[in-house]
């Protein structure tokens, strides 16, 4: 089940900060804010226990992000522009990596998908807990493509939103 959700102080000042960190590395924008969010997360508390004990992975790790050591729960962390459950079908949907990576890591890993409105400002996060996941979500742009991207579509009751104090 969901867990409640406890922040550390100047939660937006930490996002920004994130950001200036990573932001003479020359990395591209997607990536920087990637992984601002990544750094981000580490300063909330794991959704799935409430710990507060993180080991994060160098670029590219095969199938996460960050690890809570206190519960061994692996996250696949997401930032996008503006992210929201459609109105109507309120599905939420996310870009994934590749399909294959992405359907590999299906009941060995969660979600927590960052929306912001700018680098300066999140707006909120969303928490998929592993064992909400399903390979049915998981929809490939090109299926006769060895490597190709996919979308996942995490239905309503998947997906808990997790608000930012002030926002
Ligand atoms: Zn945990």
């Amino acid at each position: 089940m969901f867990h409640y959700f406890f922040y550390m102080d100047a939660i937006h000042a930490l996002w920004r900060e994130c950001c200036d960190q990573q932001r003479h590395k020359g990395y591209d924008r997607t990536h920087l804010i990637g992984r601002a969010a990544e750094s981000f997360v580490q300063h909330l508390t794991c959704p799935a226990c409430g710990g507060f004990q993180w080991k994060s992975y160098a670029d590219n790790h095969p199938a996460f992000d960050l690890t809570c050591e206190v519960c061994s729960t692996n996250f696949q962390i997401k930032a996008r522009n503006d992210l929201k459950p459609s109105s109507s079908s309120k599905v939420l949907r996310a870009i994934g990596a590749t399909y294959t990576k992405v359907a590999g890591a299906v009941g060995s890993v969660a979600y927590l998908l960052v929306s912001y409105v700018s680098p300066q400002q999140i707006r909120c996060l969303y928490y998929v807990p592993i064992d909400l996941m399903s390979m049915s979500y998981i929809h490939a742009w090109n299926p006769t493509v060895s490597n190709t991207l996919c979308t996942i579509s995490f239905p309503k009751g998947t997906y808990q939103k997790i608000r930012l104090p002030g926002s």
